[in-house]
């Protein structure tokens, strides 16, 4: 077992009982605070720890590191660049500073003044610059629901599906941290009886839940990761809302796919969550039939047993479930994304960004998108306030959170927040 992961381990930092942030996790991040420029943090419990100050005050001397400027950054991506048994080691010093057996951290008054801050008294900020941004389309279920409604019901999932990880380059400069509000886009849209296009804002607007991951690797052009070395390029992961028009992507994506109803804003968590803390809840994954060509064959435990969900929160009311789904439902896997975006020999940076495609389970309640939960707008559903929704409206919070759980530890996300305001 990965000693940072052991879950006997106790925080001097108190942690409430169902917080997503125990010894055990470990996330990185970017804060400020009053006083503070953006900085690299961690956090435990409901406080965050500002690695800038541990590193002013030498707890971060005797890693191997040629120089400390990563702790100063103002993103994450020269912290990641430092590699795999870096991210490890930082990791397990940082297990061991908040251990309640170690006095190192603990026992210095004026070091945690500087270093700790409660939560709510920061703002988060993008942990990392992303360079490129990937979506996948990678849940059967997502792309089934979808098939059926726009395509046919007797073949809705493509003749490719099942032998390629489908995906498109997105745009990167409109991913954006939790807490941001996104106005409601307009675009081209045209009605099925309408004889020509017209313009306004999108009356479909949805979200879509996924998972990403963030690279930690620099590539050449012509390499390529293999899918058994696929995971040691990816850093962490976080939540990803991929915010859709369903109206503008209808007309827009024949023949080229998704475009202007995908770029105006996908809103992630704000901490990411390493590989290495996922580890205790790997699952397999769904069998995979028929065969895949040899370059995405792979063997052991890819898939993650992440618990998922979805609220809206309308202006006046309280936040209501509408989704429960979960990230080990992915039929394909990280490690076979990654391997597919690079098998061409396509180079990759560290930040870089690959949404999962939305997570969809079996059932009706698990849908990661309005468009399969009120089955594109036939079965609006019932908030908790009495009001109903087909998609979203002007003034909701879209709220995201995503946790796993296993021997009575569970490592989270937090949440992805995001305020949709009328179009301007
Ligand atoms: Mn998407």
């Amino acid at each position: 077992m990965i000693k940072s992961n052991n879950p006997i381990l106790v925080s001097w930092i108190p942690v409430p009982e169902n917080s997503d942030f125990p010894i055990q996790n470990i996330p990185f991040g970017i804060f400020s605070s009053k006083n503070s420029e953006p900085h690299p943090a961690t956090r435990i419990g409901n406080t965050v720890v500002d690695l800038s100050q541990l590193a002013d005050f030498g707890f971060f001397d005797r890693m191997g590191l040629k120089d400390l400027s990563c702790f100063y950054a103002s993103v994450l991506n020269p912290l990641i660049a430092n590699g795999p048994q870096f991210w490890s080691i930082l990791r397990e010093k940082l297990s061991q500073l908040f251990n309640i057996e170690n006095d190192e951290l603990q026992g210095l008054e004026e070091v945690k003044k500087l270093a700790l801050f409660p939560v709510n008294s920061v703002e988060m900020h993008m942990p990392v610059e992303v360079g490129d941004y990937t979506d996948f389309y990678s849940s059967i279920e997502h792309a089934t629901n979808v098939g059926k409604m726009f395509r046919d019901p007797d073949n809705a999932l493509l003749p490719n599906w099942k032998h390629i990880p489908v995906g498109y380059h997105g745009r990167s400069s409109s991913i954006v941290v939790s807490g941001a509000e996104i106005h409601r886009p307009k675009g081209q849209t045209k009605a099925d009886d309408a004889d020509a296009p017209g313009f306004g804002p999108t009356k479909l607007f949805d979200f879509e839940l996924e998972m990403a991951f963030i690279t930690g690797k620099k590539t050449e052009m012509g390499e390529s990761i293999p899918v058994d070395k696929a995971e040691e390029a990816i850093f962490g992961m976080v939540i990803f809302n991929d915010l859709s028009a369903r109206d503008i992507q209808k007309w827009e994506y024949v023949p080229l796919g998704p475009f202007l109803s995908k770029n105006f804003g996908s809103v992630i968590s704000p901490w990411i969550v390493t590989l290495e803390a996922l580890q205790p809840f790997r699952v397999e994954g769904p069998e995979q039939e028929p065969a895949v060509l040899p370059y995405l064959e792979y063997s052991g435990e890819k898939n993650i047993d992440i618990k998922l969900e979805v609220l809206i929160k309308p202006e006046a009311g309280k936040e209501s479930t509408v989704c429960k789904s979960n990230f080990k439902y992915m039929y394909w896997n990280m490690a076979q994304q990654l391997a597919h975006q690079t098998v061409n020999g396509c180079n990759i940076n560290v930040g870089d960004m690959y949404g999962s495609g939305t997570i969809s389970g079996h059932t009706p309640d698990s849908y990661g998108s309005m468009l399969e939960l009120s089955w594109k707008g036939t079965k609006p559903l019932k908030l908790d306030d009495g009001s109903e929704r087909k998609f979203v409206l002007d003034n909701d919070t879209i709220i995201m959170r995503a946790y796993a759980e296993k021997n009575g530890v569970r490592v989270g996300f937090g949440e992805s927040a995001v305020k949709i305001l009328p179009a301007i």
